[in-house]
């Protein structure tokens, strides 16, 4: 039951977004920037942002070897270039639009370790395929054998047999990053309403409505857009369940400091399904889904037992043999996945639109796939 002022005043916007990760934030940015009289208003469901935009590694991923080949089985070449050069772009879009220190952004090295069957597989000699692909894009070779700094940063040579730098990937603090998106978003007058699960929306002629469950009231609030944009990455299915999305578990952990680590940078291995990196002296390292890909078919934020076994052998055996950590802290986040590795970006009718299955790369993809989107959104 609404009383006449909140029904004056307080359900109708211009734009309203659902999701406030990376992909929400960017495009009620980008909406807000070319329409600053416009109202935008952003709906997340939890206190947090709660899905993959908060819980990542902060890796500033463009993908390494062993996974840009690996699209090769799903995607054409062209696709794969399309989605790298997304990737460039919503990097330098971040970066341009925070700042490099207010995101924690540095390049301290990427690279990918290399296990004997990666070496049997013929990976090392793909890599001037993959370099010559790419050039387009990176003006300069993305990749190269840093095998000298395989002993430097101290990692097992039983298991890694090949070490290959990637010129073009860096790091950041996902957690300022996010931090400095909302308060962007805020000083340009976009409203983000915490909290607010959207339950469903129905199209009218006149505007969209968005169904909110309102616990304190005990009722369902409905509040009306012009537009709709849903970014809801891998809970996308509760609201457009015709949609290829699949729910992929990230389970993490970092170490607490660690004295005289030998590495900074952020590290590949396994075909992408492991990565670990330096941040404050410490290791994060996460994955492992391929260990259990049913279960880790979830939107569950929960931890099992076989993953972080796996992660922390990871660390003894291969990050830090010899060394001694402890472990501070484990999490989990929900990414999205499907057919290919390519995010959908599309409208879906007059009014409703959406941006969504990120896949797990997608820090430096999510401004450029927010500014897809508000031109789809601009140009209906
Ligand atoms: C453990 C882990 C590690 C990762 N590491 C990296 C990395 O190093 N580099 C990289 O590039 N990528 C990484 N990723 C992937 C990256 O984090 C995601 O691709 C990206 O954050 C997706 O952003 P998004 O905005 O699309 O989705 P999300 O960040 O998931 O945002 C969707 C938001 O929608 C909200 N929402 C959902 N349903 C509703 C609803 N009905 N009503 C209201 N709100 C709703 C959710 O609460 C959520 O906050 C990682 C992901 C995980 C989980």
């Amino acid at each position: 039951m609404l009383s006449y002022w909140e029904q004056q005043s307080l359900i109708n916007y211009d734009h309203i977004v659902i999701g406030s990760g990376i992909v929400g934030l960017s495009t009620a940015i980008e909406l807000k920037e070319r329409y600053p009289g416009a109202s935008v208003l952003v709906l997340e469901r939890g206190l947090l942002p709660t899905g993959a935009s908060s819980r990542n590694a902060g890796f500033a991923c463009m993908g390494s070897v062993t996974e840009l080949l690996d699209y090769l089985y799903t995607m054409t070449e062209a696709e794969i270039l399309e989605l790298y050069d997304w990737r460039k772009k919503g990097l330098e879009k971040l970066r341009n639009r925070l700042g490099d220190t207010n995101i924690g952004y540095v390049a301290n090295g990427s690279y990918e370790l290399l296990s004997q069957s990666d070496i049997e597989e013929g990976v090392v000699e793909k890599i001037e395929y993959l370099n010559g692909l790419l050039q387009p894009i990176t003006h300069k070779p993305a990749f190269k054998l840093a095998n000298d700094k395989i002993e430097i940063f101290g990692f097992s040579t039983n298991y890694t047999k090949a070490l290959i730098e990637n010129t073009c990937e860096g790091e950041l603090h996902t957690g300022k990053m996010l931090r400095a998106l909302m308060q962007m978003a805020l000083q340009l007058g976009v409203e983000i309403k915490t909290g607010a699960e959207v339950v469903r929306f129905d199209e009218t002629e006149r505007y969209v409505s968005v169904e909110i469950k309102d616990n304190s009231r005990n009722e369902i609030l409905a509040l009306h857009g012009d537009t709709l944009s849903i970014c809801t990455n891998a809970f996308t299915k509760q609201l457009l369940p015709e949609e290829d999305v699949i729910p992929g578990r990230g389970q993490v952990l970092i170490t607490q400091p660690i004295e005289g680590l030998k590495f900074k940078g952020v590290y590949h291995m396994d075909k992408g399904y492991y990565y670990f990196r330096e941040i404050d002296g410490r290791v994060l390292i996460g994955g492992g889904r391929n260990l259990d890909f049913e279960a880790e078919t979830t939107t569950e934020f929960a931890l099992t037992e076989q993953v972080q076994i796996a992660l922390e052998r990871k660390l003894h055996e291969i990050i830090l043999p010899g060394t001694p950590y402890l472990i501070e802290q484990r999490w989990a986040g929900i990414m999205a996945f499907g057919k290919t590795c390519s995010p959908i970006v599309k409208q879906f009718s007059d009014k409703v639109f959406g941006a969504f299955r990120m896949g797990g790369m997608g820090v430096a993809l999510g401004s450029e796939v927010g500014m897809k989107l508000a031109d789809i959104v601009s140009s209906r």
